[in-house]
């Protein structure tokens, strides 16, 4: 394996320093390390750039199986390691759902044959999305992808019943729900927000309130049987507040916020344009401060991408027939950079938290989200965030190119990517 000598990095945005990566850890931290002295030894100029551990995304689509015309593991995992991921959990909305343990075995080993970023499979909760009754959960969380995070994503696991058994189903191995909270009938036919746009451009609107009454639920449901809640893509207001209130009693619930709803409001629907189409769908201007707000404080635990690829069909129609969703693999960090670092926002150490740390500690990955330290597991990223560079949606590893960013201009740029001490990613490029 390729010794590193990465030079001048800035751990976390600190002091300069060189750090080596030898077999698969890091082996050195310190301007007074030796050069790589053996014939394999790579040397890295990181003059001005960031080191953070690698990110770890708690909420990738990779459609696999069944949507590779959209995405494959081997597609999104190269859009991970692009965008600085060395960990992405694999939502179980696939065809056939992951809801057993034959199918998350299959994308995790994918993943591993792919190489360019360790996946985590999500197990479905209800069998086939269906709603109606739990999924192997047991079975999945004893496979050799070892399942621990648990979401019918796409849908809401609605009835309360079943709610609260798979919350109680996987205590028994520290498993944790993840919610996409919406309320089905509050929601049916729902094309945006729903507020005074909606009603001015004649999309059936979708209220804050069919997201924050499942995400109240939910948090009462935990408390009552002491099990972990992860609150997937919180996009209002009122659900910041909830899950704060749920925080202050102690109860163990956390939430993820997407870059998205960082950084875009609904006006853009104005533009009829469906590559602005997302679930939940992009909220109002008050929204998107009080999620920056409620990321900063640490009501929100982490950003999570929602990475939705959809092929030119889905999305190149009326809005009424569009998909709803995003990529968002190769852009994240830069939208976590303007919406939270450049705003005064975060610091590097607290977008290390919300971007690696806290997602590998929700979906209890020992190996990820680890400080940059002598001795730990070689997974990093040295980012520029001094450079610039406009988006071009064909310019992505991603089979998908629904990126909403297209032809803006986005601060900073993923130089290197490291994954157990091989670079995935070198000079912005695959590696
Ligand atoms: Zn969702």
């Amino acid at each position: 394996m390729t010794t590193y000598l990465i030079k001048r990095a800035r751990i976390l945005g600190g002091e300069p320093t060189d750090l080596v990566l030898r077999d698969g850890v890091i082996a050195e931290i310190g301007l007074s390390t030796a050069p790589a002295t053996d014939d394999t030894g790579e040397v890295v100029d990181a003059e001005g750039l960031i080191a953070l551990p690698g990110l770890v995304d708690l909420h990738t689509h990779l459609r696999e199986p069944g949507r590779e015309d959209a995405e494959t593991v081997e597609t999104g995992t190269l859009a991970a390691a692009l965008g600085g991921f060395t960990a992405v959990h694999a939502m179980a909305n696939t065809d056939p759902v992951a809801d057993t343990a034959g199918v998350v075995e299959q994308v995790w080993r994918l993943g591993r044959e792919a190489g360019h970023c360790d996946v985590f499979p999500v197990g479905a909760v209800t069998v086939g999305l269906g709603g109606e009754r739990l999924a192997e959960i047991g079975a999945m969380a004893d496979s050799a992808a070892r399942v621990r995070v648990f979401s019918d994503d796409g849908r809401c696991v609605s009835d309360a019943v079943l709610m609260r058994r798979a919350l109680e189903y996987v205590k028994a191995f520290d498993g944790v729900i993840a919610q996409h909270a919406q309320e089905p009938r509050l929601t049916e036919d729902a094309q945006m927000n729903e507020g005074e746009l909606s009603g001015r451009l004649g999309l059936r609107g979708w209220p804050g309130v069919a997201e924050e009454a499942i995400i109240a639920r939910d948090c009462l449901l935990a408390a009552h049987v002491h099990s972990r809640l992860h609150v997937c893509h919180v996009s209002t207001a009122g659900s910041v507040e909830i899950v704060r209130w749920a925080k202050s009693k102690g109860w163990p619930v956390t939430a993820e916020a997407c870059p998205h709803h960082l950084l875009l409001t609904d006006e853009l629907a104005a533009t009829y344009d469906p590559i602005y189409k997302v679930n939940p769908p992009l909220r109002s201007q008050a929204d998107v401060e009080a999620l920056r707000v409620g990321l900063a404080d640490g009501t929100i635990d982490v950003v999570a991408t929602d990475h939705a690829p959809h092929p030119h069909e889905d999305k190149d129609c009326e809005w009424q027939a569009a998909a709803f969703g995003m990529v968002g693999l190769e852009t994240a960090l830069s939208i976590v950079q303007q919406t939270m670092v450049d705003a005064g926002l975060l610091d590097w150490a607290g977008v290390a938290q919300r971007m690696s740390i806290k997602p590998a500690q929700i979906g209890r990955l020992s190996g990820h989200g680890r400080p940059i330290q002598v001795g730990e597991p070689a997974h990093m990223v040295l980012y520029d965030p001094a450079a610039t560079r406009v988006i071009d949606s064909a310019e992505t590893a991603s089979l998908s190119r629904n990126t909403p960013y297209a032809g803006r201009e986005l601060p900073g740029r993923v130089v290197a990517t490291f994954l157990g001490g091989k670079a995935t990613v070198l000079d912005g490029k695959p590696a």
